[in-house]
């Protein structure tokens, strides 16, 4: 037996032993942090016993709380998960944003207080990136961070801080140098919520939730042992932060692992609802277009080197990624006819007010990780060499 043979069948073994029955099949992945307890007993276990196993994070080294999995491993373990239908046991911007972006540029002090906690979803993170006047204009951001002792001292605002109000600690780019040109002048600070310089006031949206915030910077406090990479240089890693986010890879190195895709998710649908031959048509261009991304997200993983996130060639991925969200919930609206417009009342069931709801919130992924739009501009720059 081989040693990737020997490590397939104590993974197996390992998974048929310890994942719960609750946790195969959709479901909710827990994003961990002390402010939300995971309320799931199941998802809670499954948690921890990854955790335990260095399985929410596999290709970490152990020291920091990971497997210290090879890719060849990972991917092993990926299809050994597929197979039973298990659930990531975590998600989150501390295994799928910050903590790749430690792994790369953290001190081993700042790998030490930081990775271990994120990958036993103990703390929460937040990205404080986008500011009311720079949001794709990102680099025009006004924060200061300006140096004072053994501390950064942090004025200013962000805005669009996804989660901010229920983190435990935030990423955040701040100017530290006023005078250098707009690029230059940027540093990538971390710092925790819970102190009184730091404001959150979540954003209600028309749905009614608040899954976004404003945040305050009032004297805030950020240790200098704290800065990610050099002082002035947070632009490059900032960067390199959002092709962790838009790679869509980093569910996979991240270990979060999606369930296996229904066979055909619009099915159920067209037995309620019917659909017409144009209709039929969308939806297997649709499943066409689907499987291709998939296929090409697999082999990313398989072609990369130590399982890295690829650089601008990430944007690829997250544009297409949007368009199929927003693509696939279009085509159930389509599909549930008049039902699909159902806000709240009577004559629509709970499905179908939540697909509604679904429908609008979904819109948000061709704004969120950065636009459609700029997302063309990096890879017609970046990517293919187009000049500016
Ligand atoms: C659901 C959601 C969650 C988010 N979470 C976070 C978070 O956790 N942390 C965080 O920091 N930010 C977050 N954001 C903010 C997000 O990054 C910004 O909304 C995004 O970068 C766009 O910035 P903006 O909203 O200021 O729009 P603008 O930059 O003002 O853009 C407005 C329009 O102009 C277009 N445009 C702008 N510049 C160009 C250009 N050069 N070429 C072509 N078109 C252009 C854009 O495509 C867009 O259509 C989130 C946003 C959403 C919707």
């Amino acid at each position: 037996m081989t040693a990737l043979e020997e490590f397939r069948t104590k993974a197996r073994a390992w998974l048929d032993q310890n994942c719960p029955q609750s946790i195969k099949g959709p479901g909710g992945v827990p994003v961990g942090g002390k402010k939300l307890a995971v309320k799931d007993v199941d998802a809670k276990r499954w948690l921890d016993l990854c955790a335990g196993k260095g399985y929410t994070v596999p290709m970490w080294p152990k020291q920091y709380g990971g497997a210290g999995l090879s890719k060849d491993e990972y991917l092993i373990l990926l299809e050994e998960m597929r197979r039973i239908n298990a659930r990531s046991p975590l998600q989150g911007m501390g295994i799928g944003l910050i903590g790749p972006t430690l792994n790369e540029f953290g001190t081993a002090d700042q790998k030490q207080r930081h990775l271990p906690p994120i990958a036993r979803g103990e703390i929460r993170w937040c990205q404080g990136y986008s500011e009311p006047n720079a949001g794709s204009d990102l680099a025009s951001l006004q924060t200061r961070a300006v140096a004072d002792k053994d501390n950064f001292i942090i004025n200013g605002q962000k805005i669009w801080t996804s989660g901010a109000d229920r983190s435990d600690w935030m990423f955040c780019l701040a100017r530290t140098d006023p005078n250098a040109p707009k690029h230059e002048g940027i540093s990538l600070l971390l710092l925790d919520m819970d102190q009184p310089g730091v404001t959150t006031r979540p954003i209600r949206l028309i749905s009614g939730d608040s899954p976004f915030c404003e945040t305050f910077f009032d004297n805030a406090i950020a240790r200098k042992d704290d800065l990610v990479g050099p002082k002035n240089r947070g632009w490059a890693i900032g960067k390199r932060l959002l092709q962790h986010e838009r790679s869509g890879i980093r569910i996979l190195m991240g270990g979060a692992v999606k369930t296996a895709p229904l066979k055909n998710p619009f099915l159920q649908l067209i037995k309620t609802y019917g659909a017409d031959s144009a209709l039929t048509n969308q939806i297997i261009l649709h499943e066409m277009r689907d499987k291709a991304y998939r296929l090409t997200q697999s082999r990313i993983v398989a072609e990369s080197v130590d399982g890295q996130t690829p650089g601008p060639q990430s944007s690829i991925m997250e544009l297409v990624t949007a368009e199929l969200e927003k693509e696939d919930a279009n085509i159930k609206a389509l599909l549930r006819g008049f039902q699909g417009l159902g806000w709240e009342g009577e004559g629509f069931t709970e499905a179908e007010i939540a697909a509604t709801r679904h429908y609008f919130s979904v819109k948000r992924r061709s704004i969120a990780r950065g636009s459609n739009e700029v997302q063309r501009n990096i890879i017609a720059k970046r990517v293919l060499g187009l000049p500016d």
